[in-house]
């Protein structure tokens, strides 16, 4: 397929996702939570184009030079839309840095990406509630949330599903500020691609903390599947698309959210996860 035309067919299926899913109304704020990678690049990309008006957050996790150049590439293209971003430092906002923390929770036998999740998750939703924002809007595409739904299969943890979708993060009390993922029918490959070809100041490479060995495991199986069934990824993903009413209704959290006693977020038991985390130094 020639450049251009894969270019307006990209944009179109995003705008499409928007629309169907109902991603975004009329007259609402929207934060992109950008990485500096470019799935969160092209999300904010696209979405600046169609005319939202969106801001972009970044969390700055405090990895070395790899944390340094994604900021650095995210302030100069914000610059240059005129988007406003707002970076918080982890170590401002919580007081330690990543690789801190995931040496930390390393010697305590988890994976290095599990802390960084949690408290990403918990900061965003913090920072989005308190600036004001509706929606949330994250990078994440086709594959991962292919990735997503075969762990969840896999692993025995069909509840989970309830939680994915285009839009996630329903919850009584109106304390989660709503994830909407705009690049959701966008493999991977072709988000690559689309970012390269506009030339978007990204990192390509991940993280260098990262070492999700489940994960990756799953990506490669999942990508075995992908080329002997072409569009086994996509398939998944619409299916669990159609089972997410029945899902949610089946899985509705029987307790009740509530606020955490430390720090106010939502939360399933008396101490959020990231507070019970950061409790662990003091
Ligand atoms: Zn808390």
């Amino acid at each position: 397929m020639k450049d251009t035309v894969f270019i307006e067919s990209f944009e179109e299926r995003v705008k499409n996702t928007i629309e169907k899913y109902r991603l975004i109304e009329a007259g609402e704020r929207v934060a992109v939570a950008c990485s500096g990678g470019k799935d969160s690049t092209a999300a904010l990309y696209i979405l600046d184009k169609l005319g939202y008006n969106p801001d972009a957050v970044i969390i700055d996790l405090e990895i070395g030079e790899y944390s340094g150049k994604n900021l650095e590439n995210l302030r100069g293209f914000c610059a240059g839309k005129g988007i406003k971003l707002h970076a918080i430092s982890i170590k401002d906002a919580v007081g330690h840095t990543i690789p801190f923390i995931s040496a930390a929770m390393s010697r305590e036998g988890f994976g290095p990406c599990h802390a960084c999740g949690i408290l990403k998750r918990w900061l965003l939703n913090k920072m989005a509630r308190e600036m004001g924002f509706d929606k949330v809007a994250t990078g994440h595409n086709l594959d991962d949330e292919a990735q997503n739904i075969f762990m969840n299969f896999v692993q025995g943890n069909l509840g989970f599903c309830a939680g994915l979708g285009p839009v996630s993060g329903h919850a009584e009390g109106g304390m989660f500020v709503e994830r909407i993922k705009p690049l959701y029918f966008c493999p991977e490959e072709e988000t690559r691609r689309y970012s390269q070809i506009i030339g978007f100041p990204v990192v390509y490479e991940p993280c260098p903390l990262s070492a999700d060995t489940f994960r990756t495991f799953i990506k490669g199986e999942l990508d075995n599947l992908e080329a002997a069934m072409p569009g086994a990824k996509r398939n998944m993903a619409d299916n669990l698309v159609a089972m997410l009413p029945a899902l949610r209704r089946q899985y509705k959290q029987s307790g009740k959210m509530r606020k955490c006693r430390k720090c106010g977020e939502p939360s399933r038991s008396e101490v959020c996860r990231a507070c019970e985390l950061l409790g662990r130094w003091g």
